[in-house]
This record gives structure tokens, C-alpha cells and sequence, in this order.
């Protein structure tokens, strides 16, 4: 694995760019070669992101020979809606269409209370980095099939605008916890960032922005240096080398002193509060000696801990501890000092662990071969 592109074997088919993928810098470039007014961007960029424009035609004040060009140059919208699972007041999954026939799932999560300090009337929307993914987490469901390609910037960036469109309210919170390894595709969410948080774009906070890394220490050092206060979150899931490595293959390049090295950089650099995830399952990471080792950790990068018990996943084979267990697990971090988070999964009954709706609509399709019982 490269730290960037985590041996991505498959490119994205070659298409016009969507102008969801533009920063304003991009545009304004753009519009220089055509020799257009600079003043043309800000009209263009209010109708994507604050009027909501549902095609360049929409454009009214634009001359019909600029809308021409960018529609000669530029595509609009960059995903279809398939379906969507839950209703407005819990846990919605989107299954979106790519261009090229792939698919990506995003999720839109009212009231996330509590989670990761925000407060309980944030609408957060979890997106997708990629379609699949390479890093193969034993208890992850978007590993499965490996990696089929990144997203780009505007595939990113569409997820947003396509679920604020569909359930008609503004997200304020976004959690790169979908499908795929966000740092292994950094180029394009780096991208993706500056159009998230651009005022110029959908405007959200860099501070209401999450993302969950399985651990790639150079790539979240690269991101430390970035000056947007991003929040970071750890799929850790094992306090010690011997347990990751069981859990997290990703651990075989950068293990757990590697990691942490590049985590307390981040912290120096960021002074941003990190969470550390930690997916409890039944006889393979459970126990209390963990349970401390896993406080004691914490406790050095002033960091977070979310237990999460395990969520079944079709095609695996891994149990969830009984819940007087996980409350155990819990309590012994929780009492070491170590602000400590039990998370029951809100969308366990609509295949919300990432990636099994894509599978299943991709496998059902012959695109991908996925251990997928019948
Ligand atoms: S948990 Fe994240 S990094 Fe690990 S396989 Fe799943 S999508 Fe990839």
C-alpha cells in the first residue's frame, strides 16, 4: 500500500468534470481563459450552492453563450438517486449511482447525540471516500470486495448536495465514515474539503467536519499540517500490536507506535479533540486488560473513546459481546478519567454498517463477487 492511493488498480473512467469538483480558485481560472468577467464566478457559485440550480440552464443570469460553454465543458450533477432506506425521523441510507455504473452509500443521521461532542440537533451526514476499499478491516463490510476506485472531489461533494436535496434540510455535520480509507484518497478529499467548507460553497464549519482514518500515520501528519481545524477519529479496535494486528491489516505497515507518533503530532499541531473508535467484539478484542491498555492510550492524547458493539455483518463471522460485557469494557475506561462513549449503531436494521448496501446492489448486478449469503 502507498500512503496516498493504497495500489489503486482501477482509474476513473476519463469524463467531463462536474462543476461540483470546482473550487472558486479552479473557476476563476477557468473563466480567465475564456476571458469572461471575474465577477461571472460568484454568479455561478451562488447558483450551485445557494440557489440550488438543478442544471446550467437554470443559470438565468448568465448570456446563453457562457452556459453554452460550460455545458460544452462541465457536467452538473454527478449521482443518481437508486434508493433510500429509513424515513425522516431516524437513520436514512442513500444508495447513489456513479457515472460509471458503481455505487456509493451515504447516511444521513438526525440528532447525533452526543457523538463526538456535537450537539444533539446537528443533522450529520456520513459520505463515502471511495468505492470500496483496500484496507480490508475484518469486521467491515466496505472491504469485502477490495477497492474498485476513488471518488472524485465531485462525487464527494455530490453525496452532500444530493442529501440535502432529497430530504430537504441542511446537514451541519459531516463524518468521512462511509465507504473507503479517506486518506488514501487524500488528493481528492482535500479537494472535497475546500469545497465543504469554502463560504463560497456549502459553508461548514471545518470544525463540524469528522474523519475517521483506519490509521495511515503519514497521511494524517500530512493532514495535521493542513490549517483547517479538522477532527479526526481512529478506527483503532485493539489496544495492543497482537490484537490489531488481527483486526486491522493496516496495522502490518504502521502499528501502533507509528501510529500514535503521528497522532500526537496531530494533537501538537491541530490541538483538536481526537476520538478514539473502538469496535468491541465478542472474544477477539473484549478484554478488560485491553479495556485498560486502551485508557492508559487515551489518557496520553487527551483523546475520546467510542465503544461501539460489534453490528452484524452479512458474509462475516465476528459476535457482539452480551451487553453486561460491553458495559464492563466501557466502565473500566470510562472510570480510569477517560471521557468514554458507548454507541448503540442507530441504523443496525438497514444494513447501515458501510458498505453492505452497495454490496448488495453491486453483487446483485454480477459488478463485484461478494461473500454474501443468499
Ligand atoms: S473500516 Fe474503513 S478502512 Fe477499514 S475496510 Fe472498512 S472502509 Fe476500509
Amino acid at each position: 500500500m502507498s500512503t496516498d492511493t493504497a495500489s489503486i488498480k482501477s482509474t476513473t473512467p476519463p469524463i467531463s468534470p462536474s462543476l461540483f469538483g470546482l473550487t472558486k480558485d479552479d473557476l476563476v481560472e477557468i473563466f480567465k481563459q475564456h476571458d469572461e468577467k471575474p465577477y461571472r464566478v460568484d454568479q455561478v457559485l451562488e447558483w450551485i450552492y445557494k440557489h440550488r440550480a438543478g442544471s446550467i440552464d437554470d443559470m438565468l443570469n448568465l448570456s446563453q453563450p457562457i452556459r453554452e460553454k460550460l455545458k460544452q465543458q462541465f457536467r452538473f450533477k454527478t449521482l443518481s438517486k437508486v434508493t433510500i432506506q429509513g424515513s425522516e425521523d431516524t437513520t436514512r441510507k442513500y444508495l447513489f449511482k456513479l457515472h460509471d455504473g458503481r455505487y456509493v452509500e451515504t447516511v444521513l443521521i438526525p440528532a447525533s447525540k452526543g457523538l463526538y461532542g456535537d450537539k444533539a440537533d446537528r443533522l450529520t451526514a456520513c459520505v463515502s471516500s471511495q468505492v470500496g476499499c483496500a484496507y480490508g478491516c475484518k469486521f467491515c463490510a466496505s472491504g469485502l470486495a477490495g477497492l474498485a476506485r476513488n471518488l472524485t472531489a465531485d462525487e464527494i461533494v455530490g453525496q452532500l448536495m444530493m442529501v440535502e436535496e432529497l430530504s430537504g434540510q441542511k446537514v451541519n455535520n459531516v463524518v468521512f465514515m462511509g465507504m473507503g480509507e479517506p486518506l488514501a484518497n487524500f488528493k481528492n478529499l482535500e479537494k472535497a474539503l475546500d469545497i465543504i467548507t469554502g463560504q463560497w460553497g456549502m459553508n461548514i464549519g471545518a470544525r463540524h467536519i469528522t474523519i475517521s482514518t483506519s490509521g495511515l500515520a503519514p497521511v494524517i501528519k500530512k493532514l495535521a499540517d493542513r490549517p483547517q481545524q479538522i477532527r479526526l477519529a481512529i478506527s483503532l479496535h485493539g489496544a495492543t500490536d497482537d490484537v490489531r494486528d488481527k483486526i486491522m491489516p493496516v496495522n502490518s505497515k504502521w502499528n501502533i507506535e507509528e501510529l500514535f507518533n503521528s497522532l500526537h503530532y496531530y494533537k501538537e499541531k491541530s490541538n483538536k479533540r481526537l476520538t478514539l473508535e473502538y469496535i468491541l467484539i465478542k472474544g477477539v478484542n473484549d478484554s478488560l486488560e485491553q479495556a485498560r491498555i486502551l485508557a492508559k492510550r487515551a489518557k496520553g492524547l487527551k483523546a475520546l473513546v467510542n465503544v461501539i458493539p460489534y453490528n452484524t455483518v452479512e458474509g462475516l463471522d465476528w459476535e457482539r459481546p452480551d451487553d453486561e460485557h460491553c458495559y464492563k469494557f466501557r466502565n473500566t475506561v470510562r472510570d480510569t478519567g477517560v471521557v468514554t462513549t458507548m454507541r448503540i449503531e442507530k441504523g443496525h436494521d438497514i444494513d447501515a454498517a458501510c458498505g453492505q448496501l452497495r454490496l448488495k446492489q453491486e453483487s446483485s448486478e454480477g459488478i463485484i463477487k461478494a461473500p454474501i449469503k443468499a
